[in-house]
């Protein structure tokens, strides 16, 4: 197994709960959503047309910074090809996530399903999000659900418009559904982005929801009192415990490639607090290696 230099003396595993995989499919969809449309001005690093070629760059990467595994979130509907295709390449590295609108989806050979209700205009509750929920139980599959606040950084930096709706955002509207599929791991990213009470309410009532802590947490802004990210962790920990929570990078595109300063910082907090290493090795890699199908 790859290992990371970590606070905790000997070096740690880490399987990153959160990459984004900005495929070529991924571009070619976000051209055809504006005419006109290039990506010069992002100083970007294009991806290869293949999706292994791709992977392939990841892989690299991800030996270079010491990381085993990760899961690969294609990040438009309709690119599930693209990490399944890269997690063929790399079964030993990658997971499939992709990014799903349940209002018109095929089941396909993901492992896990990412919704983002505000972002499509669905309530999680409606009858093609549980769909997506069968499919989960039936196959042992994962659900991600997008809650909170949704800045999607690289359709802003485009001016592409981004005509979501918060009001399908809030944890709280998990909660039936996580009651009624308490064998389906639910994943919600970025400690509820801005919900982070509701997703503790969320997370104490169920206890097949799991908190990812990723990105570098801009949501902490929306709190009444100041919370830093140690505050965060220890309120997290106190609630969910460390079995629960996965860590992830919300790593993106090239050049800049995986985002270590994410580790480096949650990391660095998570020392302070005084958790253990073998709590941090739950967090950093097993959460996430339990919960996903092999
Ligand atoms: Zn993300």
């Amino acid at each position: 197994m790859i290992l990371r230099q970590a606070p905790w003396g000997a070096p740690i595993a880490v399987a990153d709960a959160h990459v984004h995989f900005f495929s070529h499919r991924f571009f070619e969809t976000l051209a055809a959503q504006k005419p006109g449309l290039t990506f010069d001005s992002l100083h970007w690093q294009m991806p290869p047309e293949r999706p292994e070629d791709l992977a392939n760059i990841w892989a690299h990467e991800l030996d270079r910074q010491g990381v085993a595994r990760a899961a690969l979130i294609a990040s438009v509907p309709g690119d599930e090809a693209s990490v399944i295709q890269a997690a063929a390449a790399f079964p030993d590295r990658f997971f499939a996530y992709a990014m799903v609108n349940p209002q018109n989806w095929q089941p396909s050979g993901i492992s896990a399903a990412c919704l983002f209700p505000a972002m499509h205009r669905y309530s999680i509750q409606s009858d093609s999000a549980l769909r997506v929920f069968d499919w989960a139980r039936e196959n042992h599959k994962v659900v991600f659900v997008h809650c909170g606040v949704l800045s999607v950084g690289v359709r802003k930096k485009l001016g592409l418009d981004s005509l979501y709706d918060m009001r399908f955002s809030n944890p709280i509207d998990v909660h039936a559904i996580a009651m009624r599929y308490p064998e389906v791991p639910i994943v919600v990213p970025h400690f509820g982005a801005g919900y982070f009470r509701e997703v503790l309410m969320l997370a104490d009532l169920c206890p097949n929801v799991y908190l990812d802590t990723s990105s570098s947490n801009q949501w902490m802004k929306y709190q009444e009192s100041h919370l830093d990210l140690r505050q965060v962790f220890r309120r997290a920990l106190d609630t969910v415990g460390p079995k629960r929570l996965l860590f992830g990078s919300d790593s993106s595109y090239f050049p800049r490639g995986w985002h270590h300063q994410i580790f480096d910082q949650q990391a660095e907090a998570l020392y302070e607090l005084g958790l253990s290493a073998s709590d941090a090795q739950s967090i950093f890699a097993e959460n996430l290696l339990r919960i996903l199908p092999r």
